[in-house]
């Protein structure tokens, strides 16, 4: 599976799933966006290969992403998800630090999780660089593209303009013969980064935290795929403050994948008013149609909105699930490289197509 063809359904509601199969990891990234430490929290798998275990032919996600912490730290749980997800028709794709790079191999365990997903990403960028060399993470990715995996980077950098974006792109492409796709983004001040990163200029804050410069309806398009984190609790988006206060925020959690299925999970995500409300127009634009207090931000807004009846008497019209899928279409036909452009780098956004 092309890193494209993963990118193709980031619009579609309930699409695909994201499982948070660990906090731990054995890296310690200067920029880590969830604190990731070899001692952090790791949670039965059994919450996991729960919910997976409720796909069916007939009711799926057509993808499910794991990552951590460092989802390799569990190969064989990734490898069970990976051939349980195919069962039911459902493709794989899992985010690694790669650790086991560093001795220049890959572990029995490991390659045969890697064998098992349709998808392999590498994490690439100057912090992790100061763990695991990029020449060793370059030569095992040459290898398994090798064979016939299909393998991207994902490259993180300060900003279009950081030199080291142009020389690992530079290198990335010639090592690898241009043959794998790269998806640049760049650090954002949460987690680790939050205590050293400073903030952005206004433009690139206003695309970080997807904050609208004036009030026209804003679409957030990060609440499409819903997300199992460390402990079980399933949100409605990848946003890490949502996940680290867990229940707190009734709109925005969709259950728990010790008592819920993915038709429940599903449902919810498709059909709550206040998230459709939000992917059409925006937490903002929900919050002055209702005459509701704004929260101080785009996402600090949002928050906030199951605490006012009013909120959600307005995501109740009807119309929103027109616009919900109006705004789903629009995003489709901006395709792969326009979303890695808007929420990563604008500069080397066409690089996701690499290798097709
Ligand atoms: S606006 Fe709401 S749903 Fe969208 S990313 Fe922010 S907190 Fe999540």
């Amino acid at each position: 599976m092309h890193l494209l063809d993963i990118l193709a359904l980031r619009p579609v509601p309930a699409s695909a799933v994201f499982l948070s199969l660990t906090r731990r990891c054995p890296l310690s990234c200067r920029h880590c966006s969830t604190n990731s430490a070899i001692g952090s929290e790791e949670h039965s798998p059994d919450l996991f290969t729960r919910l997976v275990e409720s796909f069916t032919p007939d009711a799926h996600p057509r993808l499910v992403l794991m990552s951590g912490g460092e989802a390799l730290l569990r190969p064989s749980l990734v490898e069970r998800i990976a051939t349980r997800a195919r069962e039911s028709g459902t493709a794989s794709y899992v985010l690694s630090g790669m650790f086991f790079a560093r001795d220049g191999r890959i572990p029995g365990p490991i390659k045969k999780a890697i064998d098992a997903v349709d998808h392999f990403a590498a994490s690439v960028d100057a912090f992790h660089e100061e763990e695991v060399p990029r020449r060793a993470v370059l030569e095992v990715l040459g290898a398994l593209r090798a064979e016939g995996k299909d393998v991207s980077v994902q490259l993180t950098g300060l900003g279009d303009d950081d030199p080291y974006l142009a020389e690992a792109v530079g290198d990335i492409r010639e090592t690898l013969g241009d043959r794998v796709p790269v998806l640049v983004g760049l650090v954002g001040p949460v987690g680790r980064a939050a205590g050293w990163l400073g903030d952005w200029p206004e433009e690139r804050r206003r695309v970080l935290t997807h904050r609208p410069i004036a009030l026209p309806p804003a679409p957030c398009t990060m609440a499409a795929w819903p997300v199992v984190t460390f402990d079980g609790t399933v949100v409605a988006c990848c946003n890490q403050d949502v996940a680290d206060r867990g229940e707190a925020v009734p709109h925005l959690t969709l259950g728990h994948a010790a008592r819920d299925g993915w038709p429940e999970i599903r449902e919810r995500c498709l059909s709550r008013p206040l998230l459709r409300a939000i992917r059409a127009v925006g937490p903002q634009y929900v919050a002055s149609m209702g005459g509701v207090p704004e929260g101080g931000g785009y996402c600090e807004t949002c928050r906030l909105l199951s605490d006012d009846p009013r909120a959600e008497a307005v995501a109740t019209r009807p119309v929103f699930s027109l616009l919900d899928a109006d705004a789903t279409r629009r995003q489709v036909a901006e395709g792969a490289a326009g979303f890695a452009r808007r929420y990563g780098s604008a500069r080397y956004g066409e690089l996701v197509g690499l290798g097709r």
